[in-house]
């Protein structure tokens, strides 16, 4: 008792000795004024807008910030880029770990910009803080598209709830556009929780399967299945072939099962080996097909419409999440009334009224 009275218990930690001065001051002040020293919004904007790169990169590690003065930053040059954004096909890519999502977009964004095209390549992967940026963070999987100077990879952003990593993917796209990127990926894996957030943010969705032998819907949900604008039966190569023809006919049926959707277009099913290229060119064609009918009847504008009010719910969902969860007392009022419930000392609604009238409290709202 006395010892820890005393604070030598061995599981204490020292204090530690105090940091040693910087040897040479000056260029530690040089280095410490420069850290702080961001341009300024216009410079951003100018930056982004003449395709420099590198200006690219460091908006959206701003946008992917916490900071709250990154943020305001942030906010200010996503207004600036807004009117140029917008021009770009936005494609979708899913799958399950394992079916080829990387050798795809590393074959068919090749594809894209020997045809000429500039290629954006995004990620969503929730999981990320995990994994430490699974999803496109190794560079080496995509070797040949992350040299190539029309296109542009960048890994998911890493930490904070779907919502926050969707919103950040969503706000690199307007920069990516802006910047001049005609075509844009996002890549997500395919478990079922990120491809809804992904769906809200693409003009198509381009769901990755593999010749299967004999679970042909290789546990990807309905709802993913019922997303999807085309199914690719990647590694449609070598011993697979026969096999792919039994999965495409299996996922054709499969998908004739579903209503039709509004766009009037009825999801396709393809083979392609991002292997040996074969088909590659065929899934650019398709997209481009679907690109021509939903503008032709007016579903393309009116699908982006309607992603932009999911976005602005979205947006108000976050903005008060985080504004209640950072004001001030909720912490310690939570802490107490988590207690509370997990002791069954109180009932669930109960626990959430009294916490929801300390938030209204502190701002006088009721
Ligand atoms: P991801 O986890 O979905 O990104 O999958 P990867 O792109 O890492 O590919 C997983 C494995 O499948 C790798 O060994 C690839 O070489 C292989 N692969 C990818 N595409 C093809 C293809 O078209 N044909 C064949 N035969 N193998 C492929």
């Amino acid at each position: 008792m006395k010892k820890q009275e005393n604070n030598k218990s061995a599981l204490s930690v020292s204090g530690g000795v105090p940091k040693p001065d910087s040897i040479n001051q000056e260029a530690a002040n040089r280095f410490r004024s420069k850290k702080r020293e961001l341009p300024t919004s216009d410079t951003f904007y100018r930056g982004i807008i003449s395709g420099d790169r590198m200006i690219l990169s460091q908006a959206i590690t701003l946008v992917e910030s916490s900071l709250p003065s990154h943020a305001t930053l942030a906010q200010e040059i996503i207004t600036l880029c807004l009117p140029h954004s917008g021009n770009s096909l936005r494609i979708g890519i899913t799958g399950i770990p394992g079916v080829g999502k990387s050798t795809f977009i590393e074959s068919f964004g090749s594809y894209l910009t020997s045809e000429g095209k500039k290629l954006a390549v995004l990620a969503i992967d929730p999981s990320s803080e995990k994994s430490k940026g699974s999803i496109l963070g190794d560079k080496t999987r995509m070797e040949k598209l992350s040299t190539d100077k029309n296109a542009f990879i960048r890994p998911s952003p890493s930490g904070g709830s779907l919502g926050g990593v969707a919103r950040k993917t969503r706000e690199t796209i307007i920069l990516c556009e802006a910047a001049g990127f005609d075509t844009v990926f996002i890549e997500t894996v395919g478990v079922g929780q990120s491809e809804t957030a992904v769906h809200s943010m693409v003009d198509f969705f381009l769901l990755l399967m593999i010749p299967g032998a004999g679970d042909e819907l290789q546990g990807i949900k309905r709802g993913i299945m019922e997303m999807a604008d085309a199914i690719a039966i990647n590694k449609t190569d070598g011993d697979n072939l026969e096999k792919a023809k039994l999965a495409k006919a299996i996922f054709e049926s499969a998908l004739h099962l579903f209503p039709t959707s509004e766009s009037g277009w009825k999801p396709k099913v393809i083979t392609c080996s991002s292997l040996n290229m074969a088909g590659i060119p065929d899934v650019w064609e398709l997209i481009d097909n679907y690109k021509y009918a939903t503008q032709q009847n007016g579903f393309f504008q009116k699908k982006r419409n309607q992603q932009g009010l999911y976005w602005m719910y979205e947006s108000i969902r976050e903005e008060l999440h985080k504004h209640f969860y950072l004001s001030p007392g909720i912490e310690n009022e939570l802490k107490k009334l988590e207690q509370q419930v997990m002791n069954n000392e109180i009932n669930s609604y109960l626990a959430a009224r009294k916490l929801l009238d300390h938030y209204f409290h502190t701002y006088n709202l009721k």
